[in-house]
């Protein structure tokens, strides 16, 4: 295969793997099985047909409703399957098409979901966290096993550094975000560290400009921090290695 087409392939599979990634969205958070029933319209509770179940393209061919009651259907759902594909396929331009795949793009997509499950109901699942954790080691042991050091020496210590953060100001994240920032050092070695940056940088802007609209309600409004560590953990991947050279030729060379 071509690059072109490797990256098309990740792209493909990133939008079945999306679509799968609404259902786990919608339905762990709320304790039901991820496997049956299969997907049905929220408004007339049909079950929704496998043609009209096409990532993205349903939706778009639809107009998002329901072909039978007209129901609208969230746009979310389209946005996580074009997220989910978008980012596979830049994972696969960025850092080729090899068996690190097999720790990237499992950890891309735990990240949507975490991201997905943590805007709507405020937490981050351990059923989540802790199989994602076990698959890193897991995984890693297999294509990276060199690396295995420094993904647990990574992943200690970005628990031990979001422990920190949360003890000192626990309005801002809780325990969900240390164990999260913990698995995520166990896919990113080093390369966490510009993670964690990044959501921390991004997630002050964004907590900031929510003061400075909507004044002191927007202190209180408590922003879920959970999609800033995701935000950071794929800019990670697709970036982390070049960044932390960067890091190193300016500052310790
Ligand atoms: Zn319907």
């Amino acid at each position: 295969m071509g690059p072109i087409a490797e990256i098309v392939v990740g792209g493909l599979l990133g939008a079945i793997v999306g679509s799968f990634l609404n259902v786990v969205i919608h339905r762990l958070p709320r304790g039901e099985s991820l496997s049956h029933p299969r997907s049905r319209c929220p408004g007339c509770e049909a079950p929704i047909a496998s043609y009209d179940n096409v990532p993205i393209l349903s939706w778009l061919l639809l107009r998002g409703r329901c072909r039978r009651c007209g129901e609208r259907i969230s746009p979310r759902y389209p946005a996580v399957e074009l997220l989910t594909a978008t980012s596979f396929a830049a994972v696969v331009a960025a850092r080729g098409f090899d068996e690190r795949l097999a720790l990237e793009l499992p950890f891309v997509a735990i990240l949507i979901a975490i991201a997905g499950i943590d805007l709507e109901h405020r937490i981050v699942p351990n059923r989540i966290v802790v199989p994602a954790a076990v698959w890193a080691l897991a995984a890693a042991a297999f294509v990276a096993s060199d690396e295995l050091p420094e993904l647990a020496l990574a992943g200690a210590a970005a628990f031990l550094l979001l422990l920190i953060a949360a003890l000192a100001y626990p309005a801002g994240m809780g325990m969900g975000d240390v164990k999260l920032a913990g698995m995520m050092g166990l896919y990113l070695g080093v390369s966490v560290a510009p993670a964690l940056l990044i959501a921390f940088a991004v997630g002050a802007l964004v907590g900031v400009g929510i003061m400075i609209r909507e004044g002191a309600a927007g202190r209180k409004m408590g922003v879920p921090f959970a999609p800033f560590l995701a935000l950071g953990g794929l800019l990670g991947v697709l970036a982390g290695p070049e960044l932390v050279d960067l890091y190193a030729d300016r500052f310790l060379s």
